[in-house]
């Protein structure tokens, strides 16, 4: 189901929306669409100031963030995603796999000198992995046997797919069996865009809407929360990205197993789907704007959902701290390494200690609260600078 756009996007139309969000109704999706569309630049300030007055009541001035380390295993895929710049082939130099001592090394790194919480375990399709599906319970066994109060944080539902390929098992067997092993949470990556005929342009290989939303629910059903993400800034249209949001809400309605909404911004540069949409390897970066008003419609539309996190590896720190006025209430984490960003062009580094995000958040007048990976607030930090 796709929506269309009418004509009716006028100011008048986008106040009369604005009021129904803030009286607290549900938007129903032909005014999410006149949102995403709406240009004039008056009205789109008036979209960020209800943004950012929802978010206020939803969670007064606190900005939440976690602190964690990304664990990249394999960038070695088979899949060939269109706005990929991290994929490598088996024989490529800079090819990798790694073994379960070197993950133990990067955690108890991120442990001794960050103190992490999380880890968030992701990495290519790689076929080699296809024959040896024991790679993946094994590695969360070994790291909850070697960290037992770390939160893992791992695999994304195209990898639920390819395990549950290879051994022959249901996808609700295969996340029965990672839990047994120690796994916490899932990220919800792999949604890119679920409106299908764009999805079939950008990502052709990947797991297609149905069977994404079916692994997602079958998670929230065995009580294993994930994230929400949607990626957004390349050849979609409004209406794909309405078709998106209605049926991610929808899912929330029935599980609430969503504990965040993250929208990632397409970086363009290193990546084929970048180059033939400007024609040029030059580093086209997200138009601040453009994405600051989709946070901001994403506050109005998913009223079911508490977080809404910002990326600032992909839009930069300065824009990541004006997201906080336009709807955003967590920041993300710490990261320690980002290696897809990276990979596809991205400039805005990989990592941001603690205090560093602390201050940047209260900088922006905001509360900065740590958090653990399922948004329960570990810490509040005071203006006396200590944890409360
Ligand atoms: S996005 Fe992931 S699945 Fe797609 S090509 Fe890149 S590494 Fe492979």
């Amino acid at each position: 189901m796709h929506y269309k756009s009418n004509n009716k996007t006028n100011k008048i139309i986008t106040y009369d929306i604005l009021q129904k969000a803030l009286s607290g109704e549900k938007l129903d999706n032909e005014e999410l669409l006149i949102l995403l569309e709406e240009r004039d630049e008056k009205a789109v300030g008036k979209i960020i100031f209800t943004a950012d007055t929802l978010n206020k009541r939803i969670n007064s001035d606190k900005v939440s963030y976690v602190v964690n380390r990304n664990i990249n295993f394999t960038n070695i895929c088979s899949l060939n995603c269109k706005f990929c710049g991290y994929k490598r082939t088996k024989n490529s130099k800079d090819a990798f796999l790694l073994d379960y001592d070197k993950i133990i090394e990067k955690i108890s790194e991120g442990i001794d000198s960050i103190g992490i919480d999380e880890i968030c375990v992701t990495g290519g399709i790689n076929p080699d992995l296809k024959t040896n599906p024991d790679y993946y319970f094994n590695l969360i066994k070994t790291v909850r046997n070697n960290f037992p109060k770390l939160h893992i944080h791992a695999f994304s539902p195209q990898e639920i797919y390819e395990l549950s390929n290879a051994t022959g098992m249901a996808y609700a067997q295969v996340i029965e069996k990672l839990v047994e092993c120690g796994l916490d949470s899932m990220p919800g990556t792999a949604a890119e865009i679920l409106a299908e005929e764009t999805r079939k342009k950008i990502c052709p290989q990947k797991i297609n809407t149905a069977e994404w939303l079916e692994i997602i629910k079958t998670a929230h059903k065995l009580g294993v929360k994930t994230s929400a993400t949607v990626l957004f800034g390349h050849i979609e249209s409004s209406a794909d990205l309405a078709y998106h949001l209605s049926i991610i809400r929808q899912m929330q309605d029935e599980t609430a197993g969503f504990t965040e909404f993250i929208a990632l911004p397409f970086i363009s540069p290193k990546t084929s789907l970048g180059k033939s949409i400007y024609r040029t390897d030059r580093n086209e970066i997200m138009n601040e704007k453009k994405a600051l008003k989709f946070y901001a419609v994403l506050r109005l539309y998913l009223y079911n959902f508490k977080n809404i996190q910002t990326s600032w590896p992909k839009i930069g720190v300065p824009a990541a701290l004006k997201s906080l006025g336009c709807g955003v209430n967590d920041f993300g984490g710490t990261l320690m390494e980002e290696n897809i960003t990276k990979s596809a062009g991205g400039k805005f580094g990989e990592f941001l200690d603690e205090n560093e995000i602390i201050n940047l958040i209260k900088q922006s007048g905001k509360i900065p609260v740590r958090r653990d990976t399922v948004y329960n607030y570990l810490y509040k930090y005071n203006a006396m600078e200590k944890a409360v």
